[in-house]
C-alpha cells in the first residue's frame, strides 16, 4: 500500500465515526492562536462556556444546577464523576448493554469501587423490571450509571424510564450522554438526572480535549470527600471554577477556543431541534441508502438512535472489514469498525459536520467498492421493505 507524505489540503477525508468527527473549517481555525490560560480573556470564554452548557440542557445556575470541564476524552469525564460521587462505602449499579457500560464496570473496579452489573443483550434495553428489583432488594447500592445512545451498536437506551425507577428508590443518578448531548433531547429535570457526562467532540461538533460534567449542584456539594483521584477530582476542579474561575491544571486551551466557535455554530443550526433535523435525515439517507445496496441494519428500527448505525458484514465470500474499510478510504471516506461481541458489524456515524450530500456520496463509494469486490449483494431478496 502506497502511503503518501501528508501535505495541507483543501479537504480531509470525512469521517463516518462516533468521534473525533469532522468539523467545520471555522471551528478548525478557531485553534489558531495561544490563549493564556491564566489570562481574563480566556476565563470568560470558560465561564460563558460552562453557562451555555446549562442553557442547551436547559438548566441555569439560578436553578440548582452546574457545569464543570475536566481535562481528557470522554472516558475521563466518566471516570471522573464515578469516582468522585459514589460514597466511600457506596455501591454503583451499571446497567450495561455494550462496551460503554462495560467500560465503567472496569474503571469502578480499578477504583477499589463495588458495583452490582445488570446486563442485557447489546441489542436490547435494560429489563426494567430487573432494575426495579434490584434496587428494592439491595439497600447498599448508591449509585446507578446508564449510557444514553450505547455508542457501540447505536442503541437508544430509555433514560427518563430509568430515571423514574432510581428516583423513586433515592438513589443517585448518572447518565453517561457522550454521543448523545447536543443532539437527542434530554429532560434533566424529568429524567432525575443527577450527573450527566459528555463531550465536545460529539454532537457538539467541537474537537477533542476534554469533556464536562452537568450536575444537580446539592448532588455535586454532597459528595464531598468521596473522590478517589486528585487530577478527576468532580468536586475538586467546581471548586476552582468557583474560587477564580480557572482549571486547577493545564488547561486544553485550543481545544476550548475550538469549543467556543462550534457552540456558536451549534445556536446558529437551531441548538438541538436543528442538530437533531440534520443528523435524523442523515441517519434515514444511510439506513435506506445501506440496505437498497443490500446490507442489514443490526438494530431494531424501535431501538435504533439517529447517532450511529451497526450494520451486519455480508455473508459474502470476498468480504473483509479490512479491504473494505482500506477502499472506502481510498475515497476519502472513514467509516467504522464493530465493536459487538455477538455479531460481526460495522458501523456508520451520522454525526459530526456532515450533510445528506456527504451521505449519498458515502453511499457510492459504497456501490462502487461492492463492485470492485465483487460481493454481489442480492438487493432484491436482502432488501425487504425498502424501495427508493
Ligand atoms: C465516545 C464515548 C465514550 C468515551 O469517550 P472517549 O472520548 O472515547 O474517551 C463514552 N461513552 C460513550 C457512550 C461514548 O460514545
Amino acid at each position: 500500500m502506497q502511503i503518501y507524505p501528508h501535505v495541507p489540503t483543501a479537504r480531509d477525508k470525512t469521517l463516518f465515526t462516533p468521534g473525533p468527527l469532522t468539523t467545520s473549517l471555522s471551528v478548525k481555525q478557531a485553534m489558531l492562536r495561544d490563549a493564556g490560560s491564566w489570562h481574563f480573556e480566556f476565563n470568560e470564554i470558560v465561564r460563558a462556556i460552562r453557562e451555555k452548557l446549562l442553557e442547551i440542557a436547559c438548566l441555569s445556575r439560578a436553578g440548582g444546577f452546574e457545569s464543570i470541564l475536566m481535562q481528557g476524552s470522554g472516558t475521563f469525564g466518566v471516570e471522573a464523576v464515578v469516582a468522585s460521587t459514589v460514597p466511600p462505602d457506596g455501591k454503583l449499579l451499571v446497567l450495561a448493554n455494550g462496551a460503554y457500560g462495560e467500560r465503567i464496570l472496569q474503571m469502578a473496579s480499578h477504583l477499589g469501587i463495588a458495583t452490582t452489573a445488570l446486563r442485557s443483550p447489546e441489542n436490547q434495553t435494560p429489563d426494567l423490571d430487573s432494575l426495579r428489583r434490584a434496587l428494592a432488594d439491595d439497600s447498599t447500592i448508591t449509585n446507578v450509571i446508564a449510557v444514553h445512545c450505547e455508542t457501540t451498536t447505536g442503541i437508544l437506551n430509555p433514560i427518563a424510564e430509568i430515571g423514574e425507577i432510581v428516583r423513586e428508590h433515592r438513589r443517585v443518578y448518572i447518565v453517561d450522554a457522550m454521543s448523545s448531548f447536543g443532539a437527542i433531547p434530554v429532560d434533566f429535570v424529568a429524567s432525575g438526572i443527577d450527573f450527566l457526562i459528555s463531550s465536545p467532540n460529539k454532537c457538539l461538533e467541537g474537537v477533542p480535549g476534554f469533556s464536562f460534567i452537568i450536575a444537580r449542584r446539592a448532588a455535586l456539594l454532597a459528595t464531598e470527600g468521596f473522590a478517589r483521584s486528585l487530577s478527576l477530582d468532580l468536586l475538586g476542579q467546581w471548586n476552582a471554577f468557583e474560587k477564580n474561575g480557572q482549571f486547577r491544571f493545564t488547561p486544553p486551551t485550543h481545544s476550548i477556543l475550538a469549543f467556543q466557535q462550534a457552540l456558536r455554530e451549534f445556536d446558529v443550526e437551531g441548538g438541538v431541534a436543528g442538530r437533531a433535523a440534520r443528523y435524523r435525515t442523515n441517519h434515514e439517507v444511510l439506513n435506506e441508502g445501506m440496505k437498497h445496496l443490500g446490507f442489514h441494519p443490526y438494530l431494531d428500527p424501535t431501538v435504533q438512535s439517529y447517532i450511529i448505525t451497526s450494520f451486519y458484514c455480508p455473508n459474502a465470500p470476498n468480504f473483509g472489514f479490512a479491504e473494505f474499510y482500506r477502499r472506502l478510504a481510498d475515497k476519502n471516506m472513514i467509516i467504522y469498525p464493530g465493536k459487538i461481541s455477538q455479531a460481526d458489524t460495522f458501523r456508520i456515524g451520522s454525526i459530526g459536520r456532515i450533510f445528506e450530500s456527504d451521505v449519498h456520496q458515502l453511499l457510492w463509494a459504497v456501490e462502487e467498492t461492492i463492485s470492485e469486490m465483487n460481493l454481489h449483494l442480492d438487493k432484491k431478496t436482502q432488501n425487504t421493505s425498502i424501495e427508493l
